[in-house]
């Protein structure tokens, strides 16, 4: 690739020393190294240009990294390889806050939030068991329900958005069996593994974005 400035340096200086023992103006060879030697200047000084910016980094990057390295943690290893740290930043994401988790939901429950959190995670919240479960028959107040949210405050998603919340019904539905599945609701559509063939079900307008579950995945456990 391109050679250090020390050797383009200690070539320039052999040169330099060649030609002031030749006389430039009555030699071919003379002038041949004038020309050589303003070559090997400009490039050089082309060298030194690009290769200066870089080696600030560079140097501060290693200068890190050898710090770092004596730091017993993983900080060192991040800071010394930017790539990983990112890839891993990415793939290891914060967990959603889970409101009504813990004990107070049921194992089946807390798995399917655990895989589907890891894999499409974080969401603003998800909301698990709470004591009114909005509607008579609800999952929630037993711990077996729980809501991945799309958006907050109520507000309709962005078409980017509801694509994932179909990415994530659709994942729970390829999975149901393995998950424990007793129905998803997403974007006023229904399934269930007991109706499995009829696909998603339209669901009838209960009025607002959220009842409609514009807003949130709901997922159902069987036990
Ligand atoms: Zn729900």
């Amino acid at each position: 690739m391109s050679e250090g400035i020390a050797a383009i340096q200690s070539r320039m200086a052999v040169l330099q020393s060649q030609f002031t023992r030749l006389t430039p103006a009555s030699s071919a060879s003379g002038q041949q190294f004038a020309a050589q030697l303003t070559a090997e200047r400009q490039k050089a000084a082309a060298a030194g240009t690009t290769s200066a910016p870089p080696s600030t980094p560079t140097a501060g990057t290693s200068g890190t990294a050898t710090t770092s390295g004596t730091t017993p943690g993983a900080t060192g290893t991040s800071a010394a390889n930017g790539t990983s740290a990112t890839t891993a930043t990415e793939k290891a994401h914060d967990h959603s806050k889970v409101i009504g988790g813990g004990d107070r939901i049921t194992p089946t429950m807390k798995k399917v939030i655990e895989n589907v959190d890891a894999k499409f995670g974080p969401f603003p919240t998800i909301g698990a068991w709470r004591a009114d479960g909005g509607m008579p028959g609800s999952d929630h107040p037993t711990g077996k329900a729980a809501d991945f949210m799309i958006s907050t405050g109520g507000k309709m998603p962005s078409g980017a958005k509801l694509k994932e919340g179909w990415e994530v019904a659709n994942y729970v539905k390829e999975h149901a069996d393995e998950l424990g599945i007793k129905y998803i609701i997403f974007a006023q559509h229904i399934w269930s593994p007991s109706r499995a063939s009829e696909g998603w079900r339209l669901m009838e307008d209960r009025g607002s974005v959220t009842q409609n579950h514009f807003d949130h995945v709901h997922i159902s456990v069987e036990r």
